[in-house]
């Protein structure tokens, strides 16, 4: 699998930073994103490094997408949101801040004014640990 050396999603992929995980098969992971733009933002990587979309082969892409299709359910289930939106950064241009492929799972609110590129900032940990395990428990 591909693997960039100072690539923070690929230390994820490979267990050695912690995340608080969701969901992964062979070739996918989702976990909790650590700045959370609502409550129960998450995110689903490809398991090898793939800078952006252009670099993904399609069928990378479809499978990243699967993934973000199963999360988004359990996270419905578990928030309870408004909307949820999926985005997807690709380049500067579009305020991509990890270089490795991934998908958000974005919960919305009714009135919560999300701008496309909203700035990050630190969630409770401990809440995302609690929603984490919450939502790990719907996809089964
Ligand atoms: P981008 O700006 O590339 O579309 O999104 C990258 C996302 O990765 C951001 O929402 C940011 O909060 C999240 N992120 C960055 N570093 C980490 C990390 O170490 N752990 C987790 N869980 N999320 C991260
Ligand atoms: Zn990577």
């Amino acid at each position: 699998m591909k693997r960039e050396a100072n690539c923070i999603f690929c230390k994820i992929a490979a267990g050695e930073v912690p995340c608080f995980k969701v969901y992964e098969d062979a070739s996918t992971l989702a976990f909790m994103d650590i700045n959370p733009a609502n409550e129960g933002h998450c995110l689903a990587i490809a398991k090898g490094h793939f800078e952006d979309i252009y670099a993904a082969g399609t069928g990378e892409v479809g499978k990243v997408a699967e993934t973000a299709a199963k999360v988004a359910r359990a996270v419905r289930e578990v928030v309870k949101p408004a909307g949820l939106n999926l985005i997807q950064a690709n380049g500067p241009g579009a305020a991509q801040s990890v270089p490795h492929f991934h998908i958000h799972i974005l919960p919305r609110r009714l009135g919560d004014e999300l701008k496309i590129n909203w700035g990050l900032k630190p969630g409770n940990r401990a809440a995302i640990a609690i929603l984490a395990e919450k939502i790990r428990a719907k996809i089964g």
